[in-house]
């Protein structure tokens, strides 16, 4: 890795969900000013988006600064009034829904406020990066890349680094300096296959427990119980995992292995099913804590 000087003055974080909203708390949280994007950030200041970040900075320990002074360290900005301020971030995390389609849709959009020497992330569970790359420029291409936090943000020690066929290596180096020096974490360099390392094994262990509670009937805290504390793991076991990371968000990490894994050639195809279980918790809106109900009533 070179010491390469990635000087991050700005960055901005388009989406202020679960992930988004985090993200901007840890940067802040580590002294570098955020502009949160949000679609719901239309009406303009005062808006529920800062909000949410502060909520995130809340729940950080220990704050290095005071909450005000953090706050004030957070933008709000929405894509209709506000994209000439990408010019001045160096770095921009795309956090928005895991659809390919809504991504490169954004990605469009924002390419001609970029910087010249900005370079842009996308925190996608397992989409493919060079397919999301598609909808850039041919120029900005060598400056994107996968960046892949994990839930929640400022705890999870991961992030997975995803390089593309066209990016260039010293943007990785640079980002992985920011992303170790700076954000405090461990970086994984991974290939651009469907759900990367992590989200590949993590989804297929809890597909195959979540079928198991199904066959035996068994109840989710117990099984909770048995995944995390007991097991020795600081996370709360596999459901309230699932209902922290959205199961919205899990179904289209499901999704992305479904359709990209061929049936006829990879043994592994049948090991991300979906299970009725998930779909019918969708039908009835229960999306895990954000919509305060997911495997559990108050999620
Ligand atoms: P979320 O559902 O909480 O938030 C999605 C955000 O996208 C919302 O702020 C929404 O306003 C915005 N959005 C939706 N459609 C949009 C569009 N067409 N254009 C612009 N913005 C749009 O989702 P999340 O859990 O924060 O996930 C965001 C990204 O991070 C996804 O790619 C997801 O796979 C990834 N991710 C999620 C987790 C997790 O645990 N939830 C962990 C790692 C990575």
């Amino acid at each position: 890795m070179s010491a390469d000087p990635f000087l991050v003055r700005r960055v901005a974080v388009l989406g202020a969900g679960v992930m988004g909203a985090q993200i901007a708390a840890h940067l802040v949280n580590v002294r570098v000013p955020v502009i949160l994007f949000d679609l719901a950030a239309r009406e303009g200041p005062p808006n529920g988006i800062v909000d949410k970040a502060i909520e995130g900075l809340k729940k950080l320990k220990p704050a290095p600064l005071g909450l005000a002074e953090e706050a004030a360290l957070v933008e709000a900005a929405n894509y209709d009034q506000h994209l000439p301020r990408l010019g001045e971030c160096d770095l921009v995390i795309e956090a928005i829904a895991e659809r390919m389609d809504w991504k490169r849709e954004l990605y469009a959009r924002i390419a001609p406020h970029l910087a010249p020497q900005a370079i842009l992330a996308t925190n996608t569970s397992g989409l493919s990066i060079t397919g999301l790359s598609q909808a850039l420029p041919e120029p900005l291409r060598p400056r994107f890349c996968g960046m892949h936090f994990f839930n929640p943000p400022r705890y999870m020690q991961l992030v997975e680094l995803i390089a593309t066929r066209s990016t260039d290596p010293a943007i990785l180096d640079r980002l992985e300096t920011f992303a170790t020096r700076t954000l405090g974490k461990g970086v994984v360099r991974a290939k651009d296959s469907p759900n990367f390392i992590a989200n590949r094994v993590g989804i297929a262990g809890m597909l195959a427990t979540l079928r198991e509670v199904e066959r035996y009937g068994l109840g989710y805290d117990v099984v909770d119980d048995l995944t995390g504390r007991k097991l020795g793991r600081a996370s709360s076991g596999t459901f309230r995992t699932a209902d922290v990371v959205g199961l919205d968000t899990l179904m289209h990490v499901v999704r992305t292995m479904q359709e990209q894994l061929d049936p006829a050639l990879d043994p592994f195809h049948d090991s991300y099913a979906t299970p009725p279980v998930l779909q019918v918790l969708l039908d009835q809106g229960r999306l895990g804590q954000k919509t305060q109900a997911g495997f559990y009533r108050k999620a």
